[in-house]
């Protein structure tokens, strides 16, 4: 696919649901930052954000506080992602009740990478869960909580096949986990010829893609040289030269992920996960496009894996 066959805005705007990522802060400033971007985005009643977690468990309890943070003051479901690199399962399964004390029912569950990048060896810690699989079991057998996992259109950059790649989302998925998050990409063909093959394979959970809007398109091409996604002549000709241009950087951006979530949606595609980077508005002006409208009723939200739910 050279570009995004967008045409018109289908019929289905009114059944799009979408989710949002953030980072956890480090200073009270980007704490600042990420409550503005929450209380931006929150009235566009996302179903639910997720709260990332640092490699080797560095953002533990940032992680847990602004997850929390979520939960009671803006009411929306709140996920915290975890991952199993570099611990051992007792390390690990603490961290899950802490949190599940906390009232925090809804994780990601990740691998992660070694401390030393992305591109390097993963080698399990002896004592610890193996794998996103391993973790998923692991997290099911303390509480029934609500589990999303990585998905990876173009592949792991590690697994040496997609068969291989799409067998570990199985058991992924048969240790419980109810959807999967999409790492990036810039190329819908890739994306649906992947959920074909899951599908093939027998997994139908929903295959959410996760979507990057680009605030930086520097940043965005080196990680994604790191991640194995392909970034497109046509995605790096549109940003050609605005590296000082922010203004023009951002009308850019926002045009080039709604027509990409559009011609989703064309496909048939109705969730989406944003990539936010802590920043609302590009996520904002995304999907005021594809029809989200802001609301004020804040929602009653249930907490999967507590003793009430
Ligand atoms: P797994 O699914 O366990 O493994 C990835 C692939 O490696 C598998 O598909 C499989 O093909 C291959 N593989 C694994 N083990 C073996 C084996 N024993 N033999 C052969 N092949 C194997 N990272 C963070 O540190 N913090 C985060 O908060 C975070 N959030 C993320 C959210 C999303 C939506 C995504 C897509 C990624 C996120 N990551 C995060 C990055 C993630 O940790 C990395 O992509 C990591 O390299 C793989 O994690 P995983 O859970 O997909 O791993």
């Amino acid at each position: 696919m050279s570009q995004f066959r967008f045409s018109r805005r289908p019929d289905i705007g009114g059944r799009v649901r979408v989710s949002f990522e953030f980072f956890p802060p480090k200073t009270d400033e980007m704490e600042e930052r990420l409550w503005q971007t929450v209380t931006r985005l929150a009235p566009l009643g996302p179903k639910f954000v997720s709260v990332t977690y640092g490699a080797g468990g560095s953002t533990r309890e940032r992680t847990a506080r602004t997850v929390k943070r979520i939960l009671t003051e803006a009411s929306i479901p709140a996920a915290a992602h975890l991952t199993c690199v570099g611990a051992t399962r007792d390390e690990v399964d603490a961290v899950i009740r802490q949190y599940q004390g906390i009232g925090i029912g809804r994780f990601v569950a990740l691998r992660g990478d070694p401390a030393t990048g992305v591109g390097s060896v993963y080698r399990p810690h002896p004592g610890g869960y193996q794998n996103g699989a391993d973790l998923v079991a692991g997290l099911k057998s303390i509480a029934d909580f609500d589990i999303s996992v990585a998905a990876y259109p173009e592949k792991h950059p590690q697994s040496p096949d997609f068969a291989t790649d799409i067998e570990m989302l199985k058991r992924k998925v048969d240790n419980g986990a109810t959807r999967a998050i999409t790492q990036f990409f810039f190329d819908n063909d890739l994306y649906e010829r992947y959920v074909e093959r899951v599908r093939r394979a027998g997994i139908y959970i929903p295959i959410v893609p996760g979507i990057q809007p680009v605030h930086s398109f520097r940043q965005v091409a080196n990680f994604s040289a790191k991640a194995g996604t392909h970034v497109p002549a046509w995605l790096a000709e549109r940003f050609e030269g605005l590296d000082n241009d922010p203004q023009t950087h951002a009308l850019v951006a926002s045009a080039v992920a709604a027509e990409q979530v559009m011609d989703l949606m064309e496909r048939g595609v109705e969730e989406f996960h944003f990539y936010t980077m802590n920043r609302a508005d590009l996520a904002f002006a995304i999907c005021h496009m594809i029809g989200l409208r802001a609301h004020e009723a804040p929602q009653t939200i249930e907490i999967p894996g507590s003793a009430a739910a």
